[in-house]
């Protein structure tokens, strides 16, 4: 998508050579339209795959996921990171590394959103080494759920996560892929 580079190339910083800071355009402030048009460029390239709900982990990547369910015209949910140490039954849940907080948080998806019936899409902002994605594909899986694919907004494919996701099998659709932050520079694949 050339319009979300030029985006990313006006609005985001690079904090070190690995993490790109992109507040403006996903992790604090969203622009409306600019959601709208990526949900849709995720709906196109899925539309044929008959997708009966999309799915994303809290909290970035609702404000995307949520403009491809609407297209889609199928539910959205988002897998919530929990903040008890109870353990709900009724739940699927899957501890998983934070790559920007340096700490392990647990994502849960109750049991009732997820069946053998449902054909997943899992949409999210960012992919880095893929440890948050990997969480919740192995919570789909669980739960009987076909996977579809993922759709990234963002993947920087100098790190694994992309990568090892498709030689998984797994389809993975990003809408850009950066191959570099190295100088002071965001090089686009
Ligand atoms: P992963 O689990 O793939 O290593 O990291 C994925 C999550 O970490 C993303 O959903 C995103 O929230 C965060 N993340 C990873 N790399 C970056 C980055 O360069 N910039 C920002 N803003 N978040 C990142």
């Amino acid at each position: 998508m050339d319009l979300l580079k030029e985006i990313i190339l006006k609005e985001a910083s690079i904090m070190t050579s690995d993490v790109l800071k992109l507040d403006a355009v996903l992790n604090h402030q969203v622009d409306p339209v600019l959601i709208m048009e990526m949900g849709r460029e995720f709906a196109r390239r899925y539309a044929e795959a008959s997708i009966t709900k999309v799915i994303t982990v809290e909290s970035s990547g609702i404000p995307i996921a949520f403009a491809t369910a609407l297209t889609l015209g199928v539910p959205l949910i988002f897998a919530r990171r929990k903040k008890t140490l109870i353990a709900d039954p009724d739940a699927f849940s899957e501890r998983v590394p934070s790559f920007t907080k340096g700490i392990v948080t647990d994502i849960m998806v109750s049991r009732q959103f997820l069946t053998p019936a449902d054909k997943v899409l899992f949409i999210d902002d960012i992919i880095a080494n893929g440890d948050a994605a990997r969480g919740l594909i192995k919570i789909i899986e669980r739960s009987g759920a076909e996977l579809v694919g993922l759709g990234i907004v963002v993947e920087k494919s100098f790190q694994a996560g992309g990568r090892t996701i498709r030689e998984q099998g797994i389809r993975v659709e990003s809408l850009v892929k950066i191959a570099s932050l190295d100088n002071g520079q965001i090089t686009f694949e």
